[in-house]
């Protein structure tokens, strides 16, 4: 450290402490973001690349805050887990997503599942389960419209009874989702150990087909593994009709991305399914 003035140690560099100080105003702020109304759900739709119709949707949390500028939940999420406000704010998205579901099906809407972000301090909060089923059983959603996504770092925990607890969610009747695959530590352990219904391809594979033929032998070959292991294949960020295209030619069961729709609003996703756009 380097001195400055009588007993002040200039430890840090003022870039450094601005980064430092905003990541505390963050957390500050966060703590305070469910009970002041802040959080919001958008809504991405699922698109079946056989039928074009929408079959579901991904939760995806919006953070409003009244004077901060929009802030990503790439930025906010991490501080959530490390902080713990994770707990509260995943229970209030389960709360939120379900709900939000069970409504649009009473309205007479079609029935369309909807898939949740799991965050692996979540998943192993040992009473997750029963605080899934309770929630099922307050919103009254039929557990056959939920999907949880968690990612392959959490299956990666040996330790943790991560097979017992999916086991324990399967039983529940709800989907598990492999979201990002081929980011993390991918196994195909995993694969053949875990009850797993369904694979998403991370949007990292996706972006450059079909220009790039590594990334199209990689994206194929795992739409290949997935369905014959009977698992749903979808496809995460696909944006061009040149993706979409090669994504049907080899048989991808879904895709979800920018071509079809960004995440939407309540009442933007509500306009967008009336409108019977992708039916
Ligand atoms: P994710 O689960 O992989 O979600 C997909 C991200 O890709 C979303 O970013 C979505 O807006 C974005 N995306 C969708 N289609 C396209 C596309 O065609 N092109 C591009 N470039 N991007 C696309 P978003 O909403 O900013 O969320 C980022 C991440 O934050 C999520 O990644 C997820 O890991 C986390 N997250 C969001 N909501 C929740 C939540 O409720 N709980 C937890 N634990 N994590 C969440
Ligand atoms: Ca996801
Ligand atoms: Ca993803
Ligand atoms: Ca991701």
């Amino acid at each position: 450290a380097k001195q400055k003035g009588r007993n002040n140690y200039q430890f840090f560099t003022s870039g450094m402490h601005d980064a430092i100080a905003n990541r505390l105003t963050l957390e500050k702020y966060l703590r305070k973001a469910v009970e002041f109304n802040e959080m919001e759900l958008f809504y991405q739709p699922k698109v079946c690349l056989e039928t074009g119709r929408i079959m579901g949707m991904e939760a995806l949390l919006r953070w409003n805050h009244p004077k901060l500028k929009p802030i990503s939940p790439t930025e906010f999420i991490p501080i959530a887990e490390e902080t713990g406000m994770i707990l509260s704010l995943g229970e209030w998205a389960l709360v939120q997503a379900c709900r939000q579901t069970k409504s649009w099906q009473e309205t007479g809407l079609p029935f369309l599942r909807v898939a949740v972000n799991l965050s692996p301090n979540q998943f192993h909060q040992p009473d997750l389960p029963e605080q899934i089923r309770s929630i099922l059983k307050d919103t009254g959603l039929d557990p056959q419209w939920l999907e949880l996504e968690i990612t392959e770092n959490i299956l990666m925990d040996k330790t943790a009874n991560t097979l017992n607890t999916l086991q324990q969610l399967k039983s529940l009747g709800v989907c598990i989702s492999l979201d990002d695959f081929g980011t993390g530590y991918s196994s195909f352990s995993y694969l053949k150990g875990f009850p797993i219904d369904c694979l998403k391809i991370d949007r990292t594979f996706i972006q450059d087909i079909p220009r790039s033929s590594k990334d199209a032998n990689i994206a194929s070959a795992m739409i290949r593994l997935a369905r014959n292991l009977n698992m749903i294949v979808v496809a995460e960020g696909v944006e061009t009709q040149e993706q979409l295209v090669f994504l049907q030619n080899h048989h991808c069961h879904v895709a979800q991305g920018y071509i079809f729709s960004e995440p939407l609003s309540v009442t933007a996703f509500e306009n967008l399914i009336e409108k019977g756009r992708y039916r």
